[in-house]
């Protein structure tokens, strides 16, 4: 299979079957994202511990395939993990969007790098690119943010 069709089967698989839609329990942070272009709508639900490791990590949402699909890989990809690795992949991923670098993180596995590089395709329409991060800022903002 040619590596363009793995990246929309991905997220055609993210957006029509998201993981972690819905609030998660005893969230403690969240954070909305809008982008007007496109009208795609993000709300990122966060569970953070005292040891700052995300315990429960999920989102609301409605958009076009490519902010659900984005939501959907970031909740899959972050939940369990902790602050640190969790900013290092988002800045990584935006910056992969921006310039157009590669995701390299050693504690990844090879299939996670593969889900989150099938966003990488949006580099080529700046339109979307907005579609691609705003969940991902929405992120950011959510661990900054307490309720
Ligand atoms: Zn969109």
């Amino acid at each position: 299979m040619e590596l363009k069709q793995l990246y929309q089967e991905i997220i055609l698989d993210h957006a029509k079957n998201p993981r972690n839609k819905g609030k998660c329990k005893d969230y403690n942070h969240d954070a909305k994202a809008h982008n007007p272009l496109c009208g795609d709508k993000v709300h990122i639900y966060l569970n953070l511990d005292k040891d700052k490791n995300i315990k429960g990590l999920s989102f609301e949402g409605e958009g076009c395939a490519i902010s659900l699909a984005s939501a959907s890989i970031l909740t899959d990809t972050l939940k369990g993990r902790d602050i640190t690795f969790t900013k290092n992949i988002t800045n990584n991923f935006l910056n992969m969007l921006k310039n157009k670098s590669k995701i390299s993180l050693n504690s990844l596995s090879e299939d996670q790098i593969t889900t989150i590089n099938s966003l990488s395709g949006v580099q080529e329409f700046p339109m979307r690119i907005k579609c691609a991060t705003m969940a991902w800022h929405a992120l950011l903002s959510a661990i900054e943010k307490k309720n």
